[in-house]
């Protein structure tokens, strides 16, 4: 399959990693746009949030269980988890996963969507 993360995955791209176990890898956004941005993903290619249904959701618990220990590894303590789902949410790449940002106050409100032309 010619996926970008599964390729990340599968070590054939290189990568920052952060975090690793049986379900889920963690890596260094490659164009952070915070002091710390990992991103954390399922090693099982599913596409996109919308793709999460009972035969796999499992994996969503792991990726926040591997965000706690990279919070205490990071040294963090606040931060913010998001996922872009789709075109319009922005999103790139078309492997689920999960922005972990932290590092700086961060706002919240309709600006902190931007602009989406
Ligand atoms: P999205 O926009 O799909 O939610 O997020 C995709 C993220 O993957 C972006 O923040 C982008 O910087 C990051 N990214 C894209 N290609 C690479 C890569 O080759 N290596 C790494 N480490 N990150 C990447
Ligand atoms: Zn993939």
């Amino acid at each position: 399959m010619d996926c970008l993360f599964c390729k990340i995955i599968a070590g054939e791209i290189p990568s920052t990693k952060v975090y690793e176990d049986e379900f889920v890898y963690s890596f260094k956004d490659i164009a952070p746009i915070a002091p710390v941005h990992d991103l954390i993903i399922p090693k099982k290619h599913i596409c996109c949030a919308n793709e999460i249904d009972e035969s796999n959701s499992s994996v969503v618990a792991k990726v926040f269980e591997a965000a706690a220990k990279i919070a205490k590894a990071e040294g963090i303590e606040s931060y913010r988890i998001i996922n872009n789902c789709g075109d319009d949410a922005g999103q790139t790449v078309k492997h689920l996963h999960f922005h972990m940002l932290a590092g700086v106050k961060m706002g919240w409100g309709p600006e902190s969507l931007g602009k989406s032309e």
